[in-house]
């Protein structure tokens, strides 16, 4: 039998947090992390701009950094971009890469998130790989489907040993945001599919693959969401900017 795939919560921080800020929700959180962060594997992606001030502050604890975005060209004439050796050489471990509102603000496309997840493997960083159906997809039964497109596009050509060691995130667009959690039966739904389309894709190393749920995760829906065998944790937005929230929702998944 495959070994437990052990639970993993992103904080995604979006446009939010000054660097003063930044150290400030660190240095809160570290204390209140103490005894889950050993059990759990805990991250924040704070924006590029608070990156180095998170990385101090994070010295010295158990919680990872990650960025909210990349580029996959390790260098050039990118203007505005900022591209995986810059964040690696920031200490950044993990990359969220393909959000809903990178591909709905900002035009990214299935394919510019394989490159991404690639150039992040490539140099030993984690990608965390966002898919999920709109309210209207959801609406017109099509939730599977998207979120099989989305998995195909961003992973197919990656070899299986580098799926091992990325993670999925199922972010249901219609819940970021907005107060509505998917179900658990939702959830699970849609991350037993994805798991099973791994499995066709990428064989054994689908069980190795953390599927996060993200979208309106709280304090109070957190431990029953991650409960599900296929919810391998949590991508959390808005409760991810205060201390106790996040920390309550890391408890939740011991
Ligand atoms: P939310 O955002 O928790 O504020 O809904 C989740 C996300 O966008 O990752």
């Amino acid at each position: 039998m495959a070994t437990p795939r052990q639970k993993f919560v992103c904080g995604n921080w979006k446009m939010f947090k000054t660097t003063g800020e930044a150290r400030e929700l660190v240095r809160a959180l570290a204390p209140l992390l103490q005894g889950a962060a050993g059990k759990v594997q805990v991250a924040v992606a704070p924006p590029f701009t608070a990156l180095a001030a998170a990385a101090e502050a994070l010295r010295g604890t158990p919680v990872e950094l990650a960025a909210q975005n990349c580029h996959f060209e390790p260098q050039g004439a990118f203007t505005g971009e900022v591209s995986v050796p810059m964040l690696a050489d920031l200490g950044v471990k993990h990359c969220i890469v393909g959000h809903s509102e990178r591909r709905q603000l900002f035009g990214e496309t299935d394919e510019g998130v394989r490159k991404k997840a690639a150039a992040l493997l490539r140099a030993g960083l984690l990608p965390i790989v966002c898919v999920g159906e709109t309210l209207q997809e959801r609406e017109a039964g099509r939730t599977l489907e998207v979120v099989s497109r989305q998995v195909r596009g961003a992973l197919e050509g990656l070899a299986a040993a580098d799926v091992a060691r990325l993670t999925l995130a199922y972010e249901p667009v219609w819940a970021i945001g907005t107060g509505k959690t998917a179900t658990t039966a939702q959830a699970q739904e849609v991350h037993a599919a994805a798991r099973q389309l791994l499995r066709q894709l990428f064989g054994a190393a689908a069980e190795e693959v953390r599927i996060q749920y993200g979208g309106s995760v709280k304090p109070d829906n957190a431990a029953e969401l991650m409960a599900q065998p296929d919810v391998d944790g949590a991508l959390v937005g808005g409760a991810s900017l205060k201390a106790p929230d996040f920390s309550n929702i890391v408890k939740g998944a011991l």
